[in-house]
């Protein structure tokens, strides 16, 4: 490329290393951001519409890095899949969020699931079930108030992924189908998969009052659902409007802002309390 000359190459390479930079430089703090406590979670609730009761937390990790600031969940989580991080990390979120459920129980709260986000590599690690038992024992938190959430990618290899589920509902926990329509899901495996939950993904709910593709494919979503005996989940409900056509959908439940930000787990209670819970 040297020989073509001129800005636009130089611009294109200095782009590039820009991009590279930032990945070593994440990489490099990522490395270290367990041991030093850099990692939170926060918790977002799913609200059952029928009863207007919270009926689950997706917990959703934080990096605060003192080098690089806070940095997302979607940057620093492909960089940790890449490198194996993921391991020590998405088993750290497993222990935090179930010990952190376990926790509200014991303070007396209703008891509600507690949604984990899975990690392909994690997916497929021979020893999950292994890691998720001894978690389970060590928290004390019971089987049912578990939840894995997984992605269609993940269910490519049809045959490992039904194994893998099963395992898992032998085991008591719950399974959620997330980001439901944006991959290639095998519609025809969906009612042999061993779900509970089908997480309708934000990019379809934003928006519903206004735009006629987006109702129509949640309302096609929500009918599937029903048919497979699914309990249907929209992500990112922002405001009124998109909450009513929901309702008039009969979905069952929703997470979004409109309802709560995922917040601290000291702002959990409060949360509770505004809800009428059990
Ligand atoms: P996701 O699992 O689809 O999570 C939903 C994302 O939507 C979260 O972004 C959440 O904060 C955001 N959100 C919630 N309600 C609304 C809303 O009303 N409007 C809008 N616009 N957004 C809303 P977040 O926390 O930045 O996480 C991004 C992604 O990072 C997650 O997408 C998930 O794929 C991944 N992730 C987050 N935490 C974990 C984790 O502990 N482990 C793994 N493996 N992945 C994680
Ligand atoms: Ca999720
Ligand atoms: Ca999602
Ligand atoms: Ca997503």
């Amino acid at each position: 490329a040297k020989e073509l000359g001129g800005n636009q190459v130089q611009y294109f390479n200095s782009q590039i290393y820009a991009k590279i930079e930032r990945r070593i430089k994440i990489e490099k703090h990522l490395r270290k951001a367990l041991e030093k406590n850099e990692f939170i979670l926060v918790y977002q609730p799913q609200v059952n519409l029928l009863v207007n009761q919270i009926v689950g937390f997706e917990s959703l990790i934080r990096w605060e890095s003192p080098e690089l600031g806070r940095v997302s969940p979607l940057e620093f989580i492909p960089i940790a899949e890449e490198t194996g991080l993921i391991y020590p990390i998405g088993k750290w979120v497993l222990r935090e969020a179930c010990s952190q459920n376990k926790s509200w129980q014991e303070l007396g709260f209703p008891k509600v699931s507690m949604a984990v986000n899975l990690s392909s590599k994690q997916f497929y690690d021979q020893s999950l079930k292994e890691q998720i038992n001894s978690i389970l024992q060590e928290t004390g938190l019971e089987p049912q108030y578990l939840e894995l959430e997984i992605t269609e990618s993940m269910t490519m290899d049809v045959q490992v992924a039904l194994t893998t589920l099963n395992s898992f509902r032998n085991m008591g926990l719950k399974i959620a189908m997330d980001d439901f329509g944006t991959g290639y899901s095998s519609l025809s495996y969906l009612k042999e998969f061993p779900i509970h939950h089908l997480k309708i993904d934000q990019s379809f709910v934003k928006d519903i009052s206004v735009n006629p593709t987006n109702a129509a494919i949640v309302n096609t979503i929500i009918a599937l659902a029903r048919n497979l005996k699914l309990v249907v989940i929209a992500e990112g409900v922002e405001n009124d409007d998109d909450l009513k056509i929901l309702q008039e959908f009969n979905c069952d439940t929703v997470q979004g802002y409109l309802f709560s930000r995922p917040v601290e787990a000291s702002e959990v209670p409060e949360i509770f309390d505004r809800f009428s819970c059990n």
